[in-house]
């Protein structure tokens, strides 16, 4: 491996500077080229490269988003645009490519690696939904970001004594919710993995609750249940209790990223420029067990996970 191109690639988080400035500076340490792809898959298409050196990533590590940007893109979903990109790497002599980003990513990834360009995925995301991995990029920060979100808003629900129902991301895994909900002290935590449209438990609980003596109501929503609003009006309508809905929305995939996502990533990075340059292909780094690893792309996108059974116990036992 002579030069290796990196991008990011999907949605953004926090701490993908982390991880593109290590593999930038551990590829460099191994005397590798780098060069940046901006945008993508997408920009890798348009030929949207630069040449990176250590010093193009000084001053990232503590900034959110992506300095490469991410893009969407469909083109490369079919064989002719995995071809063209393939070809846009030989020309510009890139060997090797890390790809940041989430299980579409890697399906791009794959393809690249069957067409000759050695390819090391690296998990970004911001909702935790990649299941051979303990840790994504950008978790941290964003359930760090939505719990100091939620702790304001249970300030003022607990003065006017009303019902929240706070609706955070994850598309359709409830990891962030669930953090969040445990980490706030929520009184419900509806995860898609969990939720069965039982609306009236919810208002059954919210009802015991103020007959407990409790003053606010936390209910945290995942965005794959979504309908935060709707399910409002219709708790304040069956409980008489003030309901407000807060959708946190994209606040949650931005800032600085915390020491954890700044340390994983990095380490990450660094692991992925290391394999790539030691000849590995179509592997994608994960944390498992309290280690990092790699595994083969096919491997890792056949793997399932859960919310943990006894975590999901414990919320509720919490919350009484
Ligand atoms: P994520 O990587 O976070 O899962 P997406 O699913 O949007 O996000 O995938 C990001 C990009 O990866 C897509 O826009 C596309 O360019 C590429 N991609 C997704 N699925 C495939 C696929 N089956 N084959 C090749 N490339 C893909």
């Amino acid at each position: 491996i002579k030069t290796i191109g990196v991008l990011t690639s999907g949605g953004d988080a926090p701490g993908m500077n982390a991880a593109i400035r290590a593999v930038v500076r551990k590829a460099i340490c191994n005397g590798v080229k780098v060069k940046g792809i901006k945008k993508g898959y997408q920009g890798l298409l348009n030929e949207e490269i630069i040449d990176m050196d250590a010093r193009s990533v000084s001053d990232t590590i503590q900034k959110g988003g992506t300095i490469l940007g991410t893009a969407r893109c469909l083109e490369f979903k079919t064989e002719a645009g995995q071809k063209k990109g393939a070809e846009i790497c030989r020309r510009h002599g890139i060997d090797g490519l890390v790809v940041i980003g989430g299980d579409g990513s890697y399906r791009g990834a794959q393809a690249m690696s069957r067409l000759g360009i050695n390819t090391i995925g690296l998990p970004g995301t911001i909702d935790l939904d990649i299941a051979c991995t303990e840790y994504t990029i950008g978790f941290d920060t964003a359930v760090n970001t939505a719990m100091q979100a939620i702790d304001k808003v249970r300030d003022t629900s607990s003065s006017h004594e009303r019902c929240s129902i706070i609706e955070v991301m994850g598309r359709n895994a409830g990891y962030i919710a669930l953090w969040c909900g445990v980490g706030t002290g929520a009184e419900d935590i509806l995860l898609p993995e969990k939720y069965d449209y039982d609306e009236q438990q919810l208002i059954n609980n919210i009802i015991n609750n103020r007959k407990k003596g409790k003053t606010h109501h936390l209910i945290i929503n995942a965005e794959g249940i979504g309908h935060s609003t709707s399910m409002a009006k219709r708790i304040e309508a069956a409980t008489g209790v003030e309901t407000r809905a807060t959708i946190l929305g994209y606040m949650q995939r931005g800032g600085s990223p915390t020491c954890l996502d700044r340390y994983y990533a990095s380490i990450m990075g660094a692991y992925a420029a290391d394999i790539l340059c030691a000849g590995s292909s179509n592997r994608v780094v994960a944390y498992k067990h309290g280690e990092f690893v790699d595994y083969d792309i096919e491997e890792a996108l056949a793997m399932q996970k859960e919310i943990p059974e006894y975590h999901y116990q414990v919320s509720k036992a919490l919350a009484t």
